[in-house]
């Protein structure tokens, strides 16, 4: 712990961990996102300006002065052999405490004009013991800059971490294989942590970057291959018997109002081999959205129930675990099969003769009392965490686990985090799907486009989701009530003449599930929501989709909420509305009038903002990488086969399984 260690880091310690500095040694992995290029050392006599220079001299005047509005400026001349250069702070009345005439300084920054004479303004600046004095840090050289936070300066950390660097160097040590090292030409290990911090040069920060990206995707990949073992070795369980509810399984099939698409049918036979087998299944199932998950959930789980096991399908909100209770009872119900919902704010009378329990976390925390747990399904898995999985899967004796979502993970990104399971991917849509058509609405067509959808609701009785912007991580009060005042504002100044609706998380979930009721119903034309619809909700008669501040939402996420309409045969909508002018920020959601495939999506978001935002927020459990990206599918495959190469003899490198159990005991 770092508060432990010193009374600096103690009062720090906050703010640190706010950059995921917790302990001494992760300062050693705060890795610089850039340097800057002080390398150039220069006279002061050929100091030109523009040009980035270090110049190193003796102080011989140094003073604060006094500006209006309490400000205050720096003043110092530095000399040496080649003439004096003049320098100016501002509002760093410290410095003079720091810096004395007499001492020698190196100074880093660019080199500006005044009056004709060259001059520093606000540069780096540090003491240095003599002018051949080449340990610096500040200046003179590559200088690595860092994540920062406030009160917690580049500056600041870029001293912490030489410091700690020259303190714990000795406990730095090799843990690689000598022959992965040598075959793909990788920078030692000590050489690489010292040469991301502090570069000789552009090469060898590259060649740090590169060793510490491999190790930190191949630690990964082994300690997937690990939990892989792991499971295989204990997930024994009776297997199920197929063949013999053929029959039942046929007549269930004609009883739907659809045929299976081909992707169903492929996953239903995936899974039915898994659950016919006598290693439990653990399988991830990805589809895109309204690809028709849910279907093929219940045709496992009435397998389930043919083979005399019970069934859980756990969803992460009481929105959704209502409407799939619904579309359960509807599937299954005629075959004489129990369901049950089990919600937070539902108290369910009779659990032990369900067949089937539907319902939210709530799930977690009651005795279920059940005897004969077969299979687990989890919805939207990415919403809940690791050890929330694990919890449910506790109910039973190796239940079969099948976890679905619809914000897909490219296939080598899933294989690196989840080696135990099994992939399977719904790769085709229903029949007679439209494709949302996407708008990025600008500003000056705001009116416009609220008159447009009058005019649809009017003539074609199409009905409209207005997303409101999260303003917080979840769904907190400040949410509600801006959504609140969305609602108020559309229902009497812009749409008066037509029936809206408002629904949030904080409503008690009798009147959610009125409200969602009465939008099915369609008597209600526009259901102002909080993004709680992001995930689930199936209502086949939407086809709007209006989301406002669509900057804050990941595309993925933004896919989600489009997915909520299109779902019957009409045509279908989304308008994205903006709340920024960034150009950047306007392309990406531009991407989303022409990409309409949600593991592009996840992709190219994983390229734009990084996979702390998109995973981070987004899909539970996914550890971030400080330095390795997950958008580099080429090193996730490299480490992945150097991974699988070394895995039938780990045990003879103890120093890397330390590391990796280092990383395995991090997760939960
Ligand atoms: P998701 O994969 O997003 O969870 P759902 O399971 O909610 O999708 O299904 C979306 C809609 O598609 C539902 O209304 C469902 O009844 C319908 N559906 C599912 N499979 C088919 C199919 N093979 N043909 C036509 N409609 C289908
Ligand atoms: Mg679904």
């Amino acid at each position: 712990r770092i508060s432990d260690v010193s009374r600096i880091y103690k009062i720090y310690a906050k703010r640190l961990e706010k950059l995921g500095i917790k302990k001494i040694e992760d300062f050693l992995f705060h890795i610089p996102f850039r340097y800057e290029n002080f390398s150039l050392i220069s006279k002061t006599g050929n100091a030109q300006a523009g040009e980035v220079v270090t110049i190193k001299g003796k102080v011989i005047e140094i003073k604060n002065g006094y500006l209006r509005r309490f400000r205050t400026i720096q003043k110092a001349k530095i000399e040496d052999e080649t003439g004096i250069i003049d320098i100016i702070w501002f509002n760093q009345p410290f410095i003079p405490k720091s810096i004395k005439t007499g001492d020698f300084v190196s100074i880093s920054g660019k080199v500006d004009l005044d009056r004709n004479r060259p001059i520093f303004k606000s540069p780096e600046y540090e003491v240095i013991e003599s002018l051949n004095d080449t340990n610096t840090i500040h200046t003179g050289r590559l200088v690595p800059v860092y994540p920062q936070t406030w009160g917690v300066s580049s500056k600041w950390l870029r001293r912490q971490v030489n410091k700690i660097l020259s303190e714990n160097k000795n406990e730095l040590y090799e843990y690689l294989p000598y022959s992965i090292i040598e075959n793909l030409g990788l920078e030692s290990y000590i050489e690489a942590i010292e040469q991301i911090h502090f570069p000789k040069d552009e090469i060898s920060a590259k060649n740090a970057k590169k060793r510490l990206s491999f190790d930190e995707l191949f630690l990964l990949q082994l300690s997937s291959l690990i939990k892989k073992r792991e499971w295989e070795s204990l997930s024994s369980k009776k297997p199920f018997s197929v063949e013999k509810f053929k029959k039942e399984i046929e007549f269930f099939l004609k009883s739907l109002p659809f045929d299976l698409t081909g992707a169903q049918d492929r996953v239903v036979k995936e899974i039915f081999s898994d659950l016919s087998s006598k290693r439990s299944m653990n399988r991830l199932l990805q589809g895109e959205v309204g690809s028709g998950k849910t279907v093929v959930s219940a045709i496992a789980m009435y397998l389930s129930y043919l083979n005399g096991y019970k069934s859980i399908l756990m969803t992460p909100t009481e929105i959704l675990a209502q409407q799939h209770y619904k579309t359960i009872l509807k599937l299954l119900g005629s075959f004489e099969i129990k369901v049950n919902l089990v919600t937070g704010s539902k108290k369910p009378k009779d659990l032990t003769s369900a067949n089937v329990l539907v319902g939210t976390h709530a799930l977690l925390f009651k005795n279920l009392g059940i005897k004969n747990l077969g299979l687990v399904v989890i919805d939207e898995q990415q919403k809940f965490g690791v050890k929330q999985r694990a919890e449910i899967r506790k109910k039973g004796t190796n239940p079969n686990l099948l976890t679905m979502t619809a914000t897909p993970i490219p296939r080598t990104v899933a294989l690196t985090l989840y080696g135990n399971l099994s992939l399977s991917y719904l790769d085709e849509m229903p029949k007679g799907r439209k494709r949302v058509k996407t708008w990025l609405v600008p500003p000056v067509k705001r009116n416009n486009a609220y008159k447009w959808i009058g005019k649809q609701i009017s003539e074609n009785k199409d009905q409209t989701f207005i997303i409101c912007p999260f303003i917080e991580e979840s769904e907190s009060m400040k949410t509600v009530k801006a959504a609140t005042k969305e609602y108020e504002r559309l229902k009497n100044d812009i749409f008066s003449n037509l029936r809206l609706d408002l629904l949030h998380g904080k409503m008690k979930a009798k009147e959610k599930e009125d409200i969602l009721d009465k939008f099915r119903k369609g008597s209600i034309d526009i259901l102002v929501a909080t993004p709680v619809v992001e995930v689930g909700i199936d209502i086949p008669n939407a086809t709007i989709m209006l989301i406002e501040e669509a900057q804050r939402f990941g595309l993925a996420q933004l896919h989600q909420l489009r997915g909520r309409v299109g779902r019957g045969d009409k045509d279908s909508y989304c308008l994205l509305f903006a709340g920024t002018t960034n150009p950047t920020s306007l392309k990406r959601l531009k991407s989303m009038e022409t990409i309409y495939q949600g593991a592009e999506l996840a992709e190219l978001d994983l390229k734009l903002r990084g996979p702390g935002e998109i995973f981070g927020t987004m899909q539970h459990g996914i550890p971030e990488l400080k330095i390795a990206s997950f958008s580099d599918f080429d090193l996730i495959e490299k480490t992945r086969k150097e991974a699988e190469k070394i895995f039938p003899e780990i045990a003879k490198y103890p120093k890397l399984l330390e590391k990796i159990e280092i990383i395995n005991a991090k997760e939960v």
